[in-house]
């Protein structure tokens, strides 16, 4: 696959390039971008990118985490996270009412060698929670403790499945967020109905269960509405880049209506 504009993180003979996917996010206008923490993997040198976008009439906001690439061979996410950032930065009302923290590469090392685990060879999504060592978590665990995210979304590919669909965890209106948000995905990729999904009982494509260690706010916290999205791996990159960002786009501005409503009883 080639280099493109559109697809600036384009594997060549030397893995997948973060310069190439990072450097257009730092120009963007209104979004802050830093490198958390620093870490060495075999020599090179790593950190976690954070872009942060202040969406308009926020003096209130609510605060939105987006998750992309913790695994490294799902690129589409990450391309997903940025496009969707993007698209604030060009049309900030998109944002209005939020805050947005978008993280679009949770595993770097994975990122550049296009795998799953990191290069230190660790399932980073198995790791939350559970005391790891691991630099991106202890990175990844101090945001979500940190942030007091009213919503976290996670962006993947699932490599079994034909259609998209996802996962629903925390505030109990999560799954009223999702359902709208696979109804516009569906648009672009045909959406997973079956019974059982990645071996979980599901229900119009929406998982209620979950596995252990995965990125997720800490147990202890008000839970905020947590949503896995997971497009079929093997589809082509630019529709699931497509249907990640209608379905983010579609969750923003869903929730901000099931809040406003809630604010006028
Ligand atoms: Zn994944």
């Amino acid at each position: 696959m080639e280099r493109t504009a559109t697809n600036p993180g384009a594997p060549d003979d030397r893995g997948r390039s973060l310069p190439a996917l990072l450097g257009p996010l730092r120009g963007l206008p209104g979004v802050q971008g830093e490198d958390l923490g620093s870490f060495e993997i075999n020599g090179g040198k790593y950190s976690i990118p954070r872009f942060t976008f202040q969406g308009p009439n926020s003096s209130d906001p609510i605060r939105i985490g987006i998750f992309a690439a913790i695994h490294g061979d799902e690129p589409a996410g990450a391309f997903a996270a940025a496009k969707f950032l993007a698209d604030v930065a060009r049309e900030p009302d998109l944002a209005e009412n939020f805050h947005l923290q978008i993280y679009p590469v949770c595993n770097p090392t994975g990122f550049e060698d296009q795998t799953r685990h990191s290069r230190r060879g660790k399932d980073l999504n198995r790791e939350f929670w559970k005391a790891s060592v691991e630099p991106e978590i202890e990175i990844l665990e101090h945001e979500l403790r940190s942030r007091h995210f009213s919503g976290i979304i996670q962006l993947h590919a699932d490599d079994t499945s034909d259609g998209v669909y996802g996962f629903v965890r925390g505030h109990t209106l999560t799954e009223n967020l999702l359902r709208p948000a696979l109804f516009e995905a569906g648009k672009i990729l045909p959406r997973n109905v079956n019974a059982t999904i990645d071996g979980f009982a599901a229900r119009d494509g929406i998982i209620y269960d979950h596995y252990e260690g995965i990125l997720a706010a800490p147990a202890a916290m008000d839970p905020p509405f947590e949503i896995i999205l997971e497009t079929p791996h093997a589809a082509p990159i630019d529709l699931q880049v497509q249907a990640l960002v209608v379905a983010m786009r579609t969750i923003v501005s869903e929730y901000r209506r099931l809040i406003s409503f809630a604010a006028n009883i």
